[in-house]
């Protein structure tokens, strides 16, 4: 199959809300008026944010997921987005799946593939996604101020162990691995949640590099320190309760500083992490409600630079932990 045939077999629907979609050299949207455009970019390359033999199912849910977690973390609707894809060979096994996955979350999302660009190459899947927001309404990473409360939607640290049993480094009961494997390879992106966010957080951000290293871009952007209660972030890992439920030895065998370091630092969580002021603590609980989408205090926002550890005991340490950075 060539290039134009593969665009117009597995990429090519009729367009939508957009006024052009594939086909042309550009796509045309109609922004509303009073709104803003949201955009975003995110690339995954084979090797390094995905291996070779993960499901082309899983692959396609996860390259639109992890841009509309992006959107998620402004406040923005998705309204659309591009994919430019590099791929060896041009197989319908492959490219079917592929496409099933990434056009059932934008399915339900209600966001529609408007163009691309195809070439041959070593798998690299790049999406440009396109959402709206209420001019001045978007959720920004340099809103946090001293008082506020953080948040975490979800679960943390997940999709870390998933990657540790794959490494051969932790041994999980084999549901327990199924579980984790599902949050690292189709992460649910928290657009509801986002959406219902608007005018009530301060600040928020999406958790893809770790949530200590990502909280430091709110703190940084916002002038800002922050104190996390680490108790509360360790019990945040679902598979932990899951292991110990399962009455396997497991959750014995792996150390409770892993399952610390994994909710702090593991990475590829795509929850969202976000800032209010006490005032809203009751309507941060109505739009975690009106989501469906769980939300956890996990510490404060400090006038006082930084951010801090505190253990249950109420011990407050200095945070060593690092994040995922490809160039480091
Ligand atoms: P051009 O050479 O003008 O950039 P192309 O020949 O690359 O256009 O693409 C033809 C049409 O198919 C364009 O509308 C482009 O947006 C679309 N397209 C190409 N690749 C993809 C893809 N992977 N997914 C969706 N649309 C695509
Ligand atoms: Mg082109």
């Amino acid at each position: 199959m060539g290039e134009f045939e593969l665009i117009e077999r597995y990429f090519k629907r009729p367009a939508r809300r957009a006024a052009l979609g594939v086909g042309d050299d550009c796509a045309l949207l109609n922004p509303a008026p009073g709104m803003q455009l949201a955009v975003s970019s995110d690339m995954l390359v084979e090797g390094r944010h995905f291996l070779s033999t993960v499901d082309p199912f899983r692959l396609g849910h996860k390259a639109l997921a992890v841009n509309l977690s992006d959107l998620a973390a402004c406040g923005a609707k998705p309204l659309a987005f591009t994919l430019a894809l590099a791929l060896p060979r041009a197989e319908a096994r492959w490219l079917e799946p592929f496409a099933r996955g990434l056009l059932a979350l934008a399915d339900a999302h209600g966001c529609e593939l408007i163009g691309g660009d195809t070439t041959q190459g070593p798998l690299n899947i790049c999406i440009t996604v396109f959402g709206e927001v209420p001019t001045g309404q978007a959720l920004l990473r340099s809103g946090a101020r001293a008082g506020d409360d953080l948040y975490v939607s979800g679960h943390v640290g997940d999709a870390r162990l998933a990657l540790e049993v794959f490494r051969g480094t932790a041994c999980v009961p084999a549901s327990v691995f199924e579980f984790a494997r599902a949050r690292m390879e189709q992460p649910t992106p928290r657009v509801t949640l986002g959406l219902a966010l608007r005018g009530i957080a301060t600040a928020a951000i999406d958790v893809s590099d770790g949530l200590l290293g990502d909280l430091g871009h709110i703190l940084k952007q916002s002038g800002v320190g922050a104190t996390v209660d680490t108790d509360v972030a360790a019990s945040l890992v679902a598979a932990r309760a899951q292991c110990a439920g399962s009455g396997a030895t497991a959750e014995r065998e792996i150390a409770s500083e892993n399952w610390l370091e994994w909710a702090l630092a593991g990475g590829d969580d795509y929850e969202l992490l976000f800032t209010a002021p006490p005032s809203q603590r009751a309507a941060v609980a109505a739009a975690s409600g009106a989501s469906q989408t769980p939300v956890t205090r996990i510490g404060s926002v400090d006038q006082e630079r930084g951010l801090r550890l505190r253990d249950a005991q109420g011990n407050v340490v200095p945070n060593t932990y690092t994040s995922f950075d490809h160039f480091a």
